[in-house]
């Protein structure tokens, strides 16, 4: 959709999946926040509309997009070569790696993929985390929609370790003590935000939002209100 259609239309719509904190997840109120929701609510504020947020599958975003169900995906979504054969994607927002998450006091603390080898690990459908771990001969990957459950299969024993981007993983064991990180493993990826492939208009608007956000502090105060 063009700026011109958004604006007629009066809102802007966003696709996400909400269990993925501090990006996106549902507050004790029962709505979407996030740094990412923030950073929509600035997108929309300068459009001068209002912001819609509907609520995917991670793995259910680009088709969505594709579809035109929805304007833009922000959604913690990796930059991938894949990816970008079929989205356009902003200039890089935020830099992430894989985590490791297991159960407290127990001796099964690996420090990288390798040790997962033999074990069952939990991931979300259609992420890299999934796409890492899947490559990896020996390894019982379950796939997930929702990072809530996958966590809850290893609180009740039935997946030995969940892999997931290291922000979220944090704030998943802050919540959860049970919880902890045995190893973070470098993956260097960068997060963008998607637009339907060729919509230049709605990608130059995102990049220079994002380059204003940066330059007046907003950026790095929504850091601070996410990461402190
Ligand atoms: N960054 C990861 C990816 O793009 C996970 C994103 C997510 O689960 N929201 O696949």
């Amino acid at each position: 959709q063009s700026l011109t259609e958004i604006k007629k239309r009066g809102k802007l719509v966003i696709g996400t999946e909400p269990t993925f904190p501090p990006f996106e997840f549902v507050d004790e109120k029962n709505q979407v926040v996030g740094f990412d929701i923030d950073i929509a609510n600035e997108l929309a504020k300068r459009l001068g509309v209002k912001l819609e947020v509907v609520n995917l599958p991670f793995d259910s975003l680009i088709p969505a997009l594709q579809q035109g169900k929805i304007d833009l995906i922000i959604a913690g979504m990796t930059i991938t070569e894949e990816r970008a054969k079929v989205v356009d994607f902003s200039k890089p927002y935020f830099e992430a790696n894989q985590a490791i998450v297991v159960r407290k006091g127990s001796d099964f603390l690996p420090k990288g993929f390798d040790g997962l080898v033999g074990k069952k690990v939990a991931v979300q459908l259609g992420t890299t985390g999934d796409l890492v771990v899947s490559e990896i001969k020996g390894i019982e990957v379950v796939r997930f929609q929702k990072f809530t459950d996958a966590f809850l299969e290893l609180q009740n024993g039935r997946v030995d370790a969940v892999v997931l981007d290291e922000a979220p993983a944090k704030a998943y064991v802050k919540k959860f003590p049970k919880f902890t990180i045995s190893a973070v493993v470098d993956t260097g990826e960068t997060y963008g935000i998607a637009v339907r492939k060729g919509n230049k208009e709605l990608l130059n608007f995102v990049n220079q939002t994002l380059d204003i956000m940066k330059g007046s502090g907003t950026y790095s105060k929504l850091l601070q209100k996410w990461f402190e």
